[in-house]
């Protein structure tokens, strides 16, 4: 049973769709009406519902979580003394290595070990944090969120569909969920022909993946006069989405492309709309803010911050204020569907978005990915990879036909477009490898954080 109930419940594939509705679903059912509700209120009841939310998981981390009953005695402080939004802010921001170091301390007392499922993140940036979310509860809550984001695209949760998500067998159908499950580590070229074969005889609604791997396949397609119909919507997630990706992307498949952000800390949850490529954020997921590199609310328009959340749904293992590592930036603007939520106007990754000059300087990533790509046709696959100021390396695997003038052009088109503020230096590889939950990284910065706020 322990086998099959892990079976159905890995959440990078949604699996757990047949199970959920037998077990979980009036969790699931209440989880997505609510939500749907919450879509029509004011902001203001919208506000009150948060604060709510915030005084009885702080009444519960108090009563039940180890770590935040020491925490709070700590700064001499009971739930009951704090009253605003203010006094909320005294909390210490969250990091993942507080989490680390005390991660039995932050389980809630009051739940049976049965509850407990423990999970990481998928450290793309090599660290990755261990946790504990609520064994089955959670995959429902899950998958009613991710219901109403697929449902802006028109898309329904039981469509066929595609999903292109990090994971070792390169093929798996799921008639459960009617679910094709293609793995974007394994896109070689041996393999694509039979995706491509494989999702044409499947006539899915909807893709869900990476973008870099969703236009790796949309570019394989195109390169080969390989057409899909009928294509609703495409829904990506786990990177941040060029400009670049979607324009590609919604003229491949002649659809819109959706982007969801979120995490597997469940702490908060945002997707696109019908109207407008701005993150909707779910106010009833979690309590999200944006803190600059004093850890002070970031308020004005246009603005970036980290993002740092509350998550209401993670009372077994308290998240508060946790520092998610992702950047964002800020609006107080609604947007023109009606709904109030508050929004972010765009993700903008993680530092791996920026590049860092030889002054210090932090320079968006933003268009030389593809200044690169235009300049050589002759290259399979490419990265950028910095860990000095100032200094960029080129990773590149190399095609047939590969020679210096592809250097020099590259070398070129980026002396232009940079300057003097950075070098570059060319290393050439046979692969390029992909991230533990198999993300294709174009830029990897291993400068720190720091940096961007
Ligand atoms: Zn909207």
């Amino acid at each position: 049973m322990h086998k099959l109930w892990k079976y159905l419940f890995d959440e990078d594939t949604g699996r757990g769709i047949a199970l959920t509705t037998l077990f979980y679903h009036s969790t699931y059912k209440k989880t997505y009406q609510f939500a749907k509700q919450v879509e029509t209120w004011s902001s203001e009841q919208m506000q009150e519902y948060q604060w709510n939310q915030l005084s009885t998981l702080l009444q519960h981390a108090y009563d039940h979580v180890p770590y935040y009953n020491n925490l709070l005695k700590t700064f001499n402080m009971t739930p009951g003394d704090i009253k605003t939004l203010e006094d909320f802010r005294r909390i210490p921001l969250l990091g993942k290595e507080t989490i680390q170091g005390h991660a039995n301390e932050f389980k809630a007392t009051n739940y049976p070990p049965s509850a407990f499922e423990e999970t990481n993140t998928g450290g793309s940036t090599g660290f990755s944090l261990q946790f504990s979310i609520e064994k089955g509860v959670w995959f429902a809550k899950h998958l009613a969120y991710l219901s109403i984001l697929l449902n802006r695209g028109g898309c329904d949760v039981m469509d066929n569909s595609v999903q292109l998500v990090g994971r070792e067998k390169p093929w798996e159908y799921r008639p459960l969920s009617r679910t094709l499950v293609l793995s974007s580590y394994q896109m070689t070229e041996q393999n694509l022909p039979i995706y491509v074969k494989k999702i044409i005889q499947l006539h899915p609604g909807y893709f869900i993946g990476y973008p870099s791997a969703m236009t790796m396949l949309a570019s394989y397609m195109k390169q080969h006069s390989l057409e899909i119909k009928g294509v609703k919507a495409i829904h990506l997630f786990g990177e941040t989405i060029y400009d670049w990706q979607r324009e590609f992307l919604e003229s491949f498949f002649h659809c819109r492309v959706h982007g969801q952000y979120g995490h597997r800390e469940q702490c908060v949850l945002s997707g696109t709309c019908e109207k407008a490529n701005t993150y909707h954020i779910f106010p009833d997921y979690g309590y999200v803010e944006l803190v600059d590199r004093n850890g002070q609310p970031v308020t004005k328009e246009g603005q970036i911050g980290e993002i740092v959340a509350t998550g209401f749904h993670t009372g077994i293992f308290p998240f508060i204020r946790y520092k998610t590592g992702d950047i964002a930036v800020y609006t107080s603007e609604r947007c023109e569907c009606g709904r109030q939520v508050p929004l972010l106007k765009s993700v903008e990754g993680r530092i791996q978005d920026f590049m860092v000059s030889g002054t210090g300087r932090l320079v968006p990533l933003m268009g030389v990915l593809q200044l690169i790509s235009r300049s050589s046709s002759h290259m399979k696959e490419y990265q950028l990879y910095q860990d000095h100021e100032g200094e960029l390396v080129l990773h590149i695997v190399k095609k047939e036909g590969f020679s210096d003038e592809d250097v020099n052009q590259i070398r070129e088109n980026i002396r232009t477009r940079l300057g003097d503020e950075f070098s570059l230096s060319i290393d050439y590889l046979d692969s390029i490898p992909r991230t533990i939950r198999g993300k294709y990284q174009f830029f990897v910065q291993k400068l720190p954080v720091k940096y961007i706020l």
